[in-house]
């Protein structure tokens, strides 16, 4: 999806893509395959470069990272990005969202590129999403709500483990350890 930026009037232009519109679909499949999502964004002329403000809203594949479960994370997240001309071999030393030591500002604006008057809109609302990612995805609202469950369940694994290693005590492979203990490698006194 790429969007002329020489076309945008000084007041602004809206767009408003979702599945069904389906501009933004190629460039969102590995991240949500098939899944429903909801971008709007304005695009405003800013002196010469241009402003990017808008919003987007979809929900994504993930694995709990407390309970291992499948889930679908829902994901929405305010974007509001300068995009800036790229010379193409200033390029290569960039990420396609800009420069990430600006995120000091938090939830100021950082910088995306463009190249000639071309705007690839859906490489920059890819990186938006992924960037918008948990780095420790949760299956409940709050927190993992498997949590007591996996609690248990790996409470019980321990008990079994430790049971195991009691009665190992007994088996053949400890008297061969225990010998090897007591042979003369074994004796540092002398040294
Ligand atoms: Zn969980």
């Amino acid at each position: 999806m790429k969007i002329n930026l020489s076309e945008i009037p000084a007041e602004g232009r809206s767009y408003d893509f979702s599945h069904e519109t389906g501009e933004l679909n190629e460039a969102l499949a590995d991240l949500i395959q098939d899944r429903p999502y909801d971008v709007t964004f304005t695009l405003k002329p800013l002196g010469n470069a241009y402003e990017i403000k808008g919003h987007f809203a979809t929900r994504k594949p993930e694995i709990c990272s407390r309970c291992g479960w499948d889930l679908e994370l829902p994901l929405q997240r305010n974007f509001n990005d300068i995009l800036i001309e790229d010379e193409p071999e200033y390029r290569k030393s960039h990420s396609v969202h800009g420069n990430q030591s600006v995120d000091f500002l938090a939830q100021g604006p950082e910088v995306a590129y463009y190249q000639g008057d071309v705007f690839d809109a859906g490489t920059y609302v890819h990186e938006v999403i992924a960037l918008a990612e948990p780095f420790y995805p949760s299956c409940g609202v709050e927190d993992c709500e498997h949590l007591a469950d996996v609690e248990k369940k790996r409470a019980e694994l321990e008990a079994e483990i430790q049971k195991s290693v009691v009665t190992e005590k007994g088996h053949p492979a400890f008297s061969v350890l225990e010998k090897l203990k007591v042979g003369p490698a074994g004796d540092e006194s002398e040294h």
